[in-house]
């Protein structure tokens, strides 16, 4: 028996390692329930040798796209036909998008991060200060100074990664930054006017410290962290005990599942109902 095309589903994947569990199929499907859309979300369990074949495997049944996430990020981009313009900056791909025969791989983390900044600031000629300079801080500080910030502030406790990044930024993009190697705790400059945690301090720990000096903190500062689990990190604590204006890491991550729908599908997604769904699947 044979289906025809047009009851078949459109399928988009997530290949990952260590992907029991991936809370975000349960955001994507919810949206693609929300509006109708006949599709579904895969995730795939792929180790680092198979990932050849797991594209190629995609590649010729009928994808019209994937996400990818650690440690697929960077070595899939071989196997790809071309990537977007901040994918490329940053050096890792985390959604491929179909465009007719072609396969184009994308970075939807920074420009995730970005949509959740713009609701509540634009942050054209403001001055950031980021910690860190992994792959969650390099998709960041790209996307900022493609959108126009006006200086980055980088602080980053091993200096190589971070005068990695401060090339890529300087060199690279011809934007303004510098960079602190993080060895104390850092003292906010008065200038400041967002401040992100870019780290992977607070995933799965209520009470880690990243380390700054919170008598700097001060209440027109808007801060926000990459940390989804928990939502309420530590960092954003001491924010908006501050009475800083704080943006959470699920908001960058429904924001980056946004993002992918409508490369995948062309529609811009219920924010509200994705957000649900995620919140529901990660059970906070
Ligand atoms: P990486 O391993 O690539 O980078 C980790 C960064 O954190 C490095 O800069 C590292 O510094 C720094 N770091 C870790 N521990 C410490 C510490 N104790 N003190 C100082 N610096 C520290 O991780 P990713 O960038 O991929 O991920 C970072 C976080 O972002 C994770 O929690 C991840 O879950 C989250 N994330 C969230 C997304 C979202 O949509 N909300 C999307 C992608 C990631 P050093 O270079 O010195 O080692």
């Amino acid at each position: 028996m044979s289906l025809s095309r047009s009851f078949c589903p459109t399928l988009v994947g997530c290949l990952s390692q260590g992907a029991a569990g991936n809370p975000t199929g349960a955001m994507v499907e919810a949206a693609f329930t929300h509006h109708g859309i006949n599709a579904r979300y895969i995730n795939m369990e792929v180790s680092p040798e198979n990932l050849a074949d797991a594209v190629k495997g995609i590649r010729a049944s009928g994808y019209q796209g994937f996400n990818l996430s650690m440690p697929h990020k960077v070595t899939v981009i071989p196997f790809l036909d071309g990537l977007g313009e901040s994918a490329a900056a940053i050096g890792a791909v985390n959604c491929v998008v179909r465009r007719g025969e072609r396969w184009i791989g994308e970075n939807t983390d920074g420009k995730g991060f970005l949509r959740s900044l713009t609701e509540i600031v634009d942050p054209r000629g403001k001055t950031v200060v980021l910690f860190g300079a992994g792959g969650a801080a390099r998709s960041i500080a790209v996307e900022l100074t493609l959108a126009g910030v006006g200086k980055l502030i980088l602080v980053n406790r091993t200096p190589e990664r971070g005068n990695q990044l401060l090339n890529t930024i300087v060199v690279g993009l011809q934007g303004n930054a510098e960079l602190f190697t993080w060895n104390e705790d850092f003292k906010l400059p008065p200038d400041a006017d967002i401040v992100i945690n870019g780290t992977s301090i607070g995933l799965y720990d209520l009470d880690a410290r990243v380390q700054i000096d919170t008598a700097t903190i001060q209440s027109h500062q808007i801060f926000a962290d990459v940390v989804f689990n928990p939502p309420l990190t530590r960092f954003l604590r001491d924010a908006g005990a501050s009475s800083c204006k704080t943006i959470d890491g699920l908001s960058m991550l429904v924001n980056q599942g946004v993002l992918g729908i409508h490369f995948w599908t062309g529609i811009w997604p219920d924010v509200s109902i994705m957000r649900q769904a995620l919140s529901k699947a990660m059970g906070c």
